[in-house]
């Protein structure tokens, strides 16, 4: 294979090794940016992070830290810039893919990461969030959340509805216990009542009343 780093891989160009274990490789850059700049490359030959499977990836990224390691306990930076030159447009010069470990000293004239370009988007950023999501397949955790979510709306629906039978079953028992007790007519009773004391007032009155005509009685 015509590919630079396949060949160091193969051992048919020499490289400053750093690291190497089965799946990935750690040499130190040929055109170095700093001291101790190293490229961990994963040892199948892959362009970028998108054409890596799962355990390529993990595997590539554990030897990234490992090497990270490795410079910052014996070349004492004060810090990284850790990066992938994604694309020829990125600066990417080899078609295999390399992640790059430079380590930062004061008063290195290095800049951040985010200076590598300079394109400040015209759209605002939710605008680009959601063409970003857009037809993205959701993650498991937030698929998760969402069928809680639903569960829960479920129950509160069914708790209403249970509800809602609960009253109806009230009311058609009240209307049951009125028809079969049907509540006295008070006012009819009361006003009935009232009637009664006052002719039996009246006849008492007139009781009295001949009564005291009685006691009065002039003799004749
Ligand atoms: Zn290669």
């Amino acid at each position: 294979m015509e590919c630079l780093f396949c060949k160091m891989i193969n051992g048919e160009i020499m490289t400053d090794k750093v690291y190497e274990d089965g799946d990935t490789l750690a040499f130190l850059d040929a055109n170095p940016s700093a001291p101790g700049h190293t490229l961990v490359v994963p040892k199948v030959h892959k362009s970028n992070i998108l054409e890596l499977s799962e355990y390529e990836l993990n595997n590539l990224f554990k030897t990234v830290q490992k090497v990270t390691e490795m410079i910052n306990k014996n070349l004492k930076p004060e810090g990284f810039n850790i990066g992938i030159n994604h694309g020829q447009i990125a600066g990417s010069r080899v078609p295999h893919l390399q992640v790059h470990i430079i380590p930062r000293f004061k008063d290195d004239k290095g800049g951040m990461i985010q200076m590598v370009v300079s394109n400040k988007p015209k759209e605002d950023n939710a605008t680009i969030a959601s063409r970003i999501m857009a037809g993205e397949e959701l993650p498991d955790y937030i698929k998760r959340q969402i069928k809680d979510y639903h569960q829960e709306e479920k129950k509160e629906e069914a708790k209403e509805s249970e509800k809602e039978k609960r009253s109806e079953e009230e009311k058609e028992l009240e209307e049951r216990e009125a028809e079969l007790f049907p509540p006295r007519k008070n006012e009819v009773n009361s006003r009935e009542f009232k009637k009664k004391i006052e002719e039996k007032e009246e006849e008492e009155e007139e009781d009295i009343y001949d009564k005291m005509l009685k006691r009065m009685r002039i003799p004749n």
